[in-house]
């Protein structure tokens, strides 16, 4: 038995951090996320041996038990008692290490996926539950559809459809570590929040305008001051035509917004002298019926 998950890239509209968990270091999280159709793809195919075999065609990522995917499938053959294992091949497109949570996308796909191939009847609410105790980007990337994300990114609430627009992701050529970023976090210093509210309240009435004006990441100052070449990238995005342009997660990957498609065009063809990975895409939802 085997299938294949589509395993898409995720971008924050808004990301607020309001306070540090006391008992375990964790942050509390108000983020509006949605997903791209930059997307890698998970085959799955069951086997009868219990062995958990991941490989993948980046030629440089783990393929062992620090490769979350690998984690997803071990999490719950080990909960559910399952005999079995399963051999996962990841074909990645997504950029690594860049803000645009791949790795948790393909934990996710594998959560979706084995879900339906051992039978175990799972909602999406209980696969998030268990996909965040792997990494808090999962809970999200298990519905992988526009939401409200809060507390330590595992309340998930679904949002309305997106007015229509067109991204474009520019990621330079550094790799962030996401842990280091949050390490550098300090409320104290946090000059701008995002307006959330507004980001929702601009989904909900259909406005690109009002969604855009709320846009923000708390954490691109913290990223920037390490590296200048996002503020700069972002500069050009917006000098190029961008309605609004941001850092995704903990970058370096920045995405611009464009209404308009030859206007994203434009942004593409421009960036694409100093900025080797470059995207035009659209957001792409999964899981619109499910629950
Ligand atoms: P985060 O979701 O933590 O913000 P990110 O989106 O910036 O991370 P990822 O592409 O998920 O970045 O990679 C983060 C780390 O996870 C890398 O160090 C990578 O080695 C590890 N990793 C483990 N499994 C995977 C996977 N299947 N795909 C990509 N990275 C993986």
């Amino acid at each position: 038995m085997e299938r294949i998950e589509k395993a898409p890239a995720k971008i924050n509209l808004s990301l607020d951090a309001l306070f540090r968990h006391s008992d375990d270091g964790r942050h509390e999280w108000e983020m509006v996320m949605t997903s791209v159709d930059l997307a890698d793809y998970v085959h799955l195919k069951l086997t009868a041996a219990p062995a958990i075999e991941v490989r993948t065609d980046s030629g440089f990522l783990p393929e062992d038990q620090r490769n979350l995917a690998y984690q997803a499938a071990r999490t719950l053959q080990k909960k559910f008692n399952i005999a079995g294992g399963v051999q996962i091949a990841i074909t990645k497109h997504i950029p690594v290490a860049a803000g645009l949570g791949g790795g948790s996308a393909d934990a996710a796909a594998v959560l979706r996926g084995l879900n339906q191939l051992w039978h175990l009847d799972l909602s999406l609410a209980e696969l998030a539950e268990i996909g965040l105790t792997i990494d808090s980007d999962v809970p999200y990337c298990v519905y992988s559809r526009t939401a409200l994300v809060t507390g330590k990114g595992d309340q998930i609430r679904p949002l309305g459809e997106l007015p229509p627009f067109w991204v474009v992701l520019a990621k330079p050529r550094i790799s962030v570590s996401t842990p280091s970023v949050l390490n550098h976090l300090s409320y104290r210093d946090l000059n701008q929040h995002p307006d959330t509210r507004a980001v929702i309240a601009g989904i909900k009435a259909h406005s690109f305008d009002q969604m855009c004006a709320g846009m923000g990441n708390v954490l691109e100052e913290v990223t920037a001051r390490r590296y200048p070449e996002i503020t700069h990238l972002k500069r050009q995005m917006l000098k190029f035509g961008a309605d609004a342009a941001q850092m995704s997660g903990s970058g370096p990957t920045v995405f611009g917004l464009c209404r308009k498609y030859s206007r994203a065009q434009h942004i593409c063809n421009s960036l694409h002298g100093f900025c080797k990975e470059v995207y035009l895409v659209q957001p792409c939802e999964l899981n619109k019926k499910a629950s």
